[in-house]
This record gives structure tokens, C-alpha cells and sequence, in this order.
């Protein structure tokens, strides 16, 4: 039911040769009111400053002539709004910090569909704080996040929003609200691209970005329900790991950033990853259990990203998952490796591969930065002030290179005192690959030296590599390889060079 309310305003200095009367309309629903002070004798009770924004235009229209261009009324808000916006997309530097400016700004005129706020890149209270910029109550906020993470709707557009208030498990949304977003909220921030099965039911799934730029995203269906999503936070990896496919794609889009990485990924783009991909994949695999950000990318370089698109994935309201069943990996990024023990209650995996300084330099360059023991130190400290916390070190197995009985014990030895579990990861081949798997006899022979010593210890097999789904495999066949660092000496005839 609407209701009329007679205002009077002076809100902009353009209108001060005249007093001007107009009628806002205001719904019975939406008594979320702000009452602002705009002068003396001139008070105002408006919804939200687009309702009168919009209504001072129109007036101001019919009034001066010629008309003043609309990008001269709100310039200062669409360029902030521009600025907020495009750093989300900006290469290397995609994160924005959702502030009081950005909500201000964003509620001054209706953006073109490139300056649309991301929902998916805000968390629960930067939505709930946006929404109410809009002069709505946070329970509308807390509508539109079930309904975009957390009611199996996986809302991607305005339209979806309103199809579900059929469903009676869901309250309705306010109708203004819901035009609120249709004009000021983005949905999406990824395109379906293509999926490929591969034989043991892993998918791969292909999702374009807004620039062009394809990502990769593999749903691993397990036993006993058991379905893990791994999602990708950066275009690319700036590492050059000599095992991985994805390390050693050159980048031949941007000259001049770091080999191998295009651009980190923002918030919205890895969240809905996960998102995206239950929906895709809703009718075929179980729900999803585990998230893994081990796909596309060194996740720590995206820290800001990766630490903000976890803890949304937490919210009960939402994904929901358990913060042990999300896993961050790294390859041994030493300071962001402390800070996310610090600010994160998720899992933490560390790609070690090696048990010799000489070897990981080799295949992990990064280790020439920060080497196995100032890493497993800094573990072994941070851990320490952790309760009931267990690193997880990923160990893929290279014949010749990494798997003798001696590399066995030296890794007994290395986490000493690290609260840990350890897979041992059956390499997956690419091309231009230099390594070749460990036998699985060689593979048990390892894990029960460990095991013996009381290690907590798996052993992983490859999945979805006849789809280059599998671990290590991601990225864009027939892409330009980075040069492969010098073999040492002792390694040449395990890798036939
Ligand atoms: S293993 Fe991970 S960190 Fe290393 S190059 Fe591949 S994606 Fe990057």
C-alpha cells in the first residue's frame, strides 16, 4: 500500500533561486526512513538519497534550460564509484576495501552495468552495510545473501530473485529493494566457458572472466558423498614450480608482469567459483563438502583476495563450510604464510616436494627466497600457538628425484615437532613435463617409512588427468612454456637430459 508524503526541499545549490514542492511517493513497506537536515527551515524525510536525487533532476529539468548534463549533477559520485569498481578488475591489484565512501558514493545514480556492485565481493556485513545505504533494513541484506549462497538458489541475476518467492521456505523481498538491485547490483562475475568430464567423473570447468581471461575450476566427486571443489585464485602462477603445468605457461598477454601470472583474482571471482559450479553441477554430484584453493595460482600472492573469499564461504547464513574442510595451499610464501595463520581459521596446506634445499630450489624457485628450514621454523612456531591446528604438506612423488628411502627419513626428520599430516601426491604429466611418476610399489615403500615413524600419512592418486583436470594439470594447452631452470648435475639422468 503507498502512502504520499508532502516534502519540501532545498537539497542542491543549482535549485537556490527557487522553493520547490514535490510529492515522493513512499511505501507503506519500506518505513526505513532517513530524516536529513538541509537547511533551516528545510526538512526532509526521504527513503534514500537516489529517490531524491532522481527527484531533484527531474524538477531541475522541468525548471532550467538548458538542461544540465547528468554527468555534471553526480561527477564526483560516478567517478568515485569508477574507481571502486575498476580496481576490482585492475590487474595485480583486483581487491577494494568496501568503505563508507564506496557506500555512499554508490547510492548517488543508477551506474552504468560495468560500475554495478559486485555482491559476491562484499562480505555479509559490507552487504548488510550497502544494502542499508540504501535506506533498506539488514534483513532485506540477509534475504538477498540466502538467496545468493545459502538456499541452493544461487540467484545469478535480479529475475532469479523474484522466481523464488514462490518458494515458501523464503520470506518475500521488499519489491523496492529488489528494483534497488536490478539497478545498482551485479550478479556474476564469471561466464560459463565449457566443462569437460573426464572418466572418473572429475570435471573441469572453464568460466571466461569479464576481460576475456579464462580460469579453471575442477569438481572431484569422492566416496561416501564426499565432493571437493578446487578453485583457482589467479590467472596463471607467477612460481614457475618446474612440475606444474601451470607454473610454466609463459605469459603471453601482459609483457612485463611476472612469467607466468596474468592477474590475481578478485573476491567475487573465486567465491563464485564454488557458487557457479554447485549450481552447474547440482543434479550430478553431491553437495559440496570441501573447497580446496589449490587450483590456478600461488593463493597466498591473493592474500587479501583469498583470506575475505574464504571467510565467506564460512557464514553460516551462507556456503556454510566447515572452516577445516577449506584448504588454502601454498608453495611456501613465508610472511603471507603467518598473516593467514593469524587472520584465517581455515586449513592450511604447504607444497614441500622436497627434503633438500638443492632439489627445491630447483623444482620450487620460490624456495631460494625462503627456504625449508626458515619455512618449517616459522611452522613449527606459528603452529605452536595454535590449538588442535595440523598443517598439511603436499609431497608430489618424482621418480628419481624425490622419492629415495633417503628422502624418506630426511622428511621424518624435517617435521619434527610440526603438528602435520602428509600426502603423498602421485604426479600427473603434461606435456613438456620433464618428470615421470613415482611407481605406486616405490610410493607405498615411502609412506610406510613415514608411517612406521608415526607420521600421519596418505597417499593420493591422480584424478581427472585424462581431462587435464588433475592436480598440477591446469591451464591452456599448446600455451607458450616459460624455459626450464638448469637440471642440477645429479638429477640429469632421472629426468633424461
Ligand atoms: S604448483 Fe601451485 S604455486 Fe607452483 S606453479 Fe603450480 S599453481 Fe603455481
Amino acid at each position: 500500500m503507498g502512502h504520499y508524503y508532502d516534502q519540501h526541499i532545498n537539497p542542491f545549490c543549482i535549485l537556490q533561486p527557487f522553493r520547490v514542492s514535490i510529492v515522493v511517493k513512499m511505501e507503506m513497506s519500506c518505513l526505513w526512513t532517513r530524516r536529513l537536515l538541509l537547511g533551516a527551515n528545510s526538512v526532509l524525510l526521504v527513503k534514500h538519497p537516489t529517490t531524491i536525487a532522481f527527484s531533484t533532476f527531474s524538477v531541475t529539468r522541468s525548471i532550467l534550460s538548458p538542461p544540465p548534463p547528468l554527468i555534471s549533477l553526480f561527477s564526483s559520485s560516478r567517478r568515485s564509484l569508477s574507481t571502486t569498481t575498476s580496481a576490482c578488475s585492475s590487474p595485480l591489484h583486483p581487491h577494494s576495501d568496501f568503505g563508507n565512501d564506496a557506500v555512499n558514493d554508490a547510492a548517488a545514480a543508477i551506474p552504468l552495468e560495468s560500475q554495478k556492485m559486485l555482491l559476491k565481493g562484499m562480505s555479509y556485513t559490507e552487504l548488510e552495510k550497502w544494502v542499508q545505504s540504501y535506506g533498506f533494513r539488514p534483513g532485506q541484506a540477509m534475504m538477498l545473501w540466502k538467496r545468493l549462497y545459502g538456499s541452493g538458489i544461487w540467484a545469478h541475476h535480479v529475475d532469479e530473485l523474484q522466481g523464488i518467492l514462490l518458494l515458501p521456505i523464503l520470506s518475500s523481498l521488499n519489491k523496492d529493494f529488489v528494483k534497488m538491485l536490478g539497478e545498482h547490483a551485479k550478479f556474476k562475475a564469471l561466464s560459463l566457458e565449457n566443462i569437460l568430464t573426464a572418466s572418473d567423473g572429475t570435471r573441469k570447468i572453464l568460466f571466461r572472466l569479464d576481460d576475456g581471461l579464462v580460469i579453471e575450476t575442477v569438481v572431484i566427486p569422492c566416496d561416501r558423498g564426499r565432493t571437493t571443489v578446487c578453485v583457482s585464485s589467479q590467472v596463471g602462477c607467477a612460481m614457475n614450480c618446474q612440475f606444474c603445468f601451470t607454473g610454466r605457461q609463459a605469459n603471453n598477454f601482459h609483457v612485463g608482469t611476472l612469467m607466468g601470472l596474468k592477474r590475481h583474482l578478485s573476491t567475487a571471482e573465486i567465491v563464485e567459483q564454488a557458487v557457479f559450479a554447485q549450481r552447474l553441477l547440482t543434479n550430478e554430484v553431491a553437495p559440496f563438502t570441501n573447497v580446496v584453493f589449490m587450483g590456478m595460482g600461488e593463493p597466498l600472492q591473493n592474500i587479501d583476495s583469498v583470506i575475505k573469499a574464504a571467510d565467506i564461504m564460512l557464514h553460516d547464513q551462507g556456503l556454510h563450510f566447515s572452516p577445516r574442510k577449506v584448504t588454502v595451499s601454498t608453495s611456501g610464501l613465508v610472511p603471507q604464510l603467518k598473516r593467514f595463520l593469524h587472520e584465517s581459521n581455515c586449513a592450511l596446506a604447504v607444497s614441500l616436494n622436497a627434503t633438500t634445499d638443492e632439489v627445491r630450489n630447483w623444482i620450487m624457485p620460490i624456495n631460494r627466497k625462503y627456504d625449508l628450514g626458515l619455512l618449517l621454523q616459522t611452522l613449527r612456531e606459528e603452529l605452536g600457538l595454535k590449538n588442535s591446528y595440523k598443517v598439511l604438506f603436499e609431497y608430489v612423488m618424482l621418480e628419481g628425484v624425490n622419492d629415495s628411502v633417503d628422502d624418506a627419513y630426511r622428511l621424518i626428520d624435517l617435521v619434527q615437532g610440526i603438528p602435520c599430516k602428509i600426502n603423498l601426491i602421485q604426479f600427473n604429466p603434461h606435456c613438456g613435463s620433464l618428470f615421470r611418476p613415482t611407481s605406486t610399489e616405490k610410493m607405498i615403500e615411502f609412506r610406510n617409512i613415514l608411517a612406521e615413524a608415526k607420521c600421519l600419512v596418505f597417499m593420493r592418486y591422480s584424478k581427472g588427468d585424462d581431462q587435464m583436470a588433475a592436480c598440477g594439470q591446469l591451464g591452456k594447452p599448446g600455451a607458450i612454456p616459460t624455459p626450464l631452470i638448469r637440471v642440477p648435475e645429479q638429477f640429469k639422468l632421472a629426468v633424461n637430459v
